[in-house]
């Protein structure tokens, strides 16, 4: 039995493409973050904040007391140039949209105006995040708890779109969702000579050779097949001449997981191999190891509310499980500390023109999903604060 929750989606359509037009960079969410705050202001029963630099909080204290639930959208775009075919580019050049984020923020835009006129009804708070920089390590989300925005909320609820899944479609999945993404960046200090010479030499590029290989080793041979990890080397660089064996080597990787314990077990791999191999040839290092997002884990109870929402918004033939990813989100932030489940909502198929995923310069939405995001979070607050 789907429920009727009734969206503002004129506005929230003119909401998002003033938002798509005018597509800030992670941090420097400045003129977001003001439109936010300004139309926000003009909503009856709203508690308004800025606990970090561009970001907004609104607090929606109900008629009655009760539970705290947190709804969080992200505001930043990405420095890509627009080729997307929409009648609303990017005004400002090398930035864009190109995440859904400024659909995000629409959507809870809508849902607080509609909920801002409930009032009455709530019992609880509602407390929706605008939250900045979700593309930039170390990303908004972590320094919005250290603010504590977490220290009072019971349950937190995010959204994400995806284009090439129907409008209409609500994904929904317990446990992890997104990976914990990782970097290392590795210096070896060897010791230089002649290319004649190798006897005079330590040699870093066969030293990062081994390392490169060994590292290779790890998720086929330490790493259960049914457990996921990746890790990729994205940097390999040293000398700049046929006859000099350098003195230095530089690598850089990223390491992605899903399980926590899985996480630390590769970084203490890591550190273990460039330790030994090093020994091994007499070289000394410097190894940077920085642990970025961790990975969203959804709750299993908040995800069923999810479901159950899903059931009343969309009908449960409309509710799909998303397969795990290996991109990486913030929202773990929120997550790591506060029982919570974040969920994709369809941004429209191929044949709509949404063939693109995200990050892609023509990545495109259906706004037809604005409405199923808005009415997801108003049914999440009635079944959770209204009952
Ligand atoms: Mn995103």
């Amino acid at each position: 039995m789907t429920e009727h929750v009734t969206v503002p989606v004129e506005d929230m359509v003119k909401w998002r493409r003033h938002l798509h037009e005018n597509p800030e960079l992670s941090f420097h969410e400045v003129e977001t973050a003001r439109y936010i705050y300004d139309l926000l202001s003009t909503f009856p029963n709203l508690e308004l904040s800025t606990p970090i630099e561009n970001s907004v909080v609104a607090i929606l204290k109900g008629a009655k007391p009760g539970k705290t639930v947190a709804l969080r959208a992200d505001i930043d775009a990405l420095p890509i140039t627009e080729e997307a075919d929409v009648a609303f580019p990017s005004k400002n050049p090398g930035v864009m949209h190109a995440c859904g984020h400024d659909t995000h923020t629409a959507m809870l835009l809508g849902a607080c105006k509609v909920l801002t006129g409930m009032q009455e009804q709530i019992a609880g708070t509602v407390k929706f995040i605008f939250q900045p920089a979700e593309e930039v390590p170390p990303g908004g989300a972590k320094f919005l708890v250290e603010a504590g925005v977490m220290e009072d909320v019971d349950l937190v609820f995010g959204i994400h779109i995806f284009p090439m899944i129907p409008v209409g479609v609500v994904g929904v999945r317990s446990g992890s969702l997104t990976a914990a993404s990782d970097i290392f960046e590795l210096t070896i200090q060897g010791v230089g000579s002649h290319g004649s010479t190798p006897e005079l030499a330590v040699d870093p590029i066969l030293i990062g050779a081994e390392i490169v290989t060994n590292l290779n080793h790890i998720v086929s041979r330490n790493i259960a097949a049914l457990d996921s990890a990746v890790i990729s080397i994205g940097e390999f660089t040293s000398g700049g001449s046929a006859n000099v064996i350098p003195d230095t080597a530089r690598i850089q990787g990223t390491v992605r997981t899903n399980d926590p314990k899985t996480r630390l077990y590769i970084k203490q791999r890591i550190e273990e191999m460039i330790d030994h191999i090093t020994k091994m040839y007499g070289a000394t290092y410097e190894l940077n190891y920085l642990l970025g997002y961790s990975a969203v884990i959804n709750d299993e109870a908040a995800t069923e509310m999810v479901r159950e929402a899903a059931m009343k918004v969309v009908g449960e033939a409309a509710i799909m499980t998303p397969p795990r990813m290996m991109g990486g989100e913030d929202f773990s932030a929120y997550t790591d500390v506060v029982p919570g489940s974040f969920f994709v909502v369809g941004g429209g198929t191929v044949e709509e023109g949404c063939g693109y995923m995200n990050h892609h310069p023509k990545f495109k939405i259906n706004e037809g999903s604005l409405a199923i995001g808005a009415k997801m979070e108003v049914q999440l607050i009635k079944d959770l604060l209204m009952k």
